[in-house]
């Protein structure tokens, strides 16, 4: 199992339950989650976090049905896709320069301590490859890296977007996360407010959204 793939699902600005910023093993699986979706495969043995004793009860509580039928996942309609505003569509980027990447810029003169947002990348902390040439950023020497954001795909989803799914209003991004794991196929576990997925390696929760979330979209 790709570890890196992983570790997409775990919730990265997760300050408050920090258990979810990372995968975390109980039992016989590891897991990782976002709050909306869960994924467990087997246990990977170089995962030695675990969580709190009533978050490993709940998971002992939530069902992995094994009798589904199983559907290829959905192809999602271009109008969800929208150019990556990290990348600005370009794939590729730099470390900010003006910020080093922290997305603040801090200054102090004998007196005064300053720090202010950075106008170069609005806090992204990432500029588009591109900026080296225009911005005759020469003499800076970052190497380009592949958007983080949309890991060169140069598209993204916004998190706000929901489809329907054979009736399950289902989020975008999540299913979109879904999609990169190899052989992933969907199934609706009957009377659940979730659906099912299975991969080559593992399997995933994903938690239904309200229908209302779906119903907006024309
Ligand atoms: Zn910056
Ligand atoms: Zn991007």
């Amino acid at each position: 199992m790709d570890i890196e793939l992983l570790k997409t699902f775990c919730d990265h600005s997760a300050s408050r339950q920090k258990w979810m910023s990372e995968l975390f093993s109980s039992e016989i699986y590891t897991y990782a989650t976002n709050s909306k979706s869960l994924v467990r495969v087997n246990r990977i043995n170089e995962v030695l976090n675990t969580v709190p004793e009533s978050i490993q009860s709940a998971l002992k509580d939530m069902t992995f049905f094994t009798d589904l039928e199983y559907l290829p996942l959905p192809e999602f309609p271009s109008h969800f896709w929208k150019e990556c505003s990290i990348c600005q569509g370009e794939g590729y980027v730099l470390v900010c320069p003006e910020c080093r990447g922290k997305g603040i810029v801090e200054w102090r003169t004998a007196y005064n301590f300053y720090s202010d947002y950075c106008k170069m990348c609005f806090e992204n902390k990432f500029v588009p490859a591109s900026w080296r040439d225009k911005y005759e950023l020469y003499q800076y020497n970052s190497t380009e890296d592949i958007c983080p954001e949309c890991l060169g795909k140069k598209s993204v989803f916004n998190n706000s977007d929901f489809m329907s799914v054979h009736n399950a209003c289902l989020s975008v991004p999540e299913l979109n996360r879904i999609k990169q794991l190899p052989d992933a196929e969907i199934a609706f576990p009957p009377n659940k407010n979730y659906v099912q997925f299975r991969f080559d390696g593992g399997e995933i929760i994903l938690m239904k959204a309200k229908p209302e979330a779906c119903n907006e979209e024309s």
